[in-house]
């Protein structure tokens, strides 16, 4: 059994290929429990740690290399980029990585797939597809909802605790008085 070195076996993202090694048209599913990573994150949004998350896999045997397919719900939080409040959802992620025996490593089909891993070892190492597919899915802007309101564009009042809210327009004969004072500055609201 060869480990390459820094693959950790027990690892839930490793796995291990001697069952379907060379065995094309063999397939093998697996659901595991996979921890998430607080240091999955973008600037605005993260992954939340809070126990594994189970996750479904598919291994496929092929006759140049495997295919590892991976879904699950991995749950994110961030602060809403309208309203600043705190949100938290779950985001249904698949990822794909196919990992080529050495000598179909540069095959033009396989290369032409995208994104190849090489087979080195017994193992799949499958930390890094995985990792980079949930920091995918974390969205730049995050909202609480749809249809958030924000804030206030005058006081920062939070909108949806009353969508009512606004402030009174100053008296047109007081604006009127504001250009006189000063021809050069901008209408309100400019
Ligand atoms: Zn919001
Ligand atoms: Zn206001």
């Amino acid at each position: 059994m060869r480990i390459q070195e820094g693959v950790d076996p027990e690892d839930p993202l490793v796995f291990d290929s001697q069952q379907l090694h060379r065995q094309p048209g063999a397939s093998q599913k697996l659901q595991r429990e996979v921890p998430i990573d607080m240091s999955w994150r973008n600037d605005v949004s993260a992954a939340v740690s809070g126990g594994p998350i189970p996750v479904e896999f598919l291994l496929e045997s092929a006759h140049d290399g495997i295919l590892v397919a991976a879904q699950g719900r991995i749950p994110l939080e961030a602060n809403c980029v309208r309203c600043l409040n705190p949100t938290e959802w779950q985001e249904d992620i698949h990822v794909q990585q196919f990992y080529a025996y050495p000598e179909h490593a540069n095959d033009g089909d396989v290369e032409a797939e995208g994104d190849v891993a090489e087979i080195r070892g017994d193992y799949l190492d499958f930390r890094d597809a995985f990792r980079d597919a949930v920091v995918l899915a974390l969205p730049l802007t995050p909202t609480c909802s749809e249809d958030c309101l924000g804030l206030c564009s005058q006081c920062g009042f939070v909108m949806a605790k009353d969508p009512q809210h606004k402030h009174e327009e100053i008296d047109p004969r007081w604006s009127e008085l504001a250009k006189f004072a000063d021809p050069d500055r901008p209408a309100q609201g400019e």
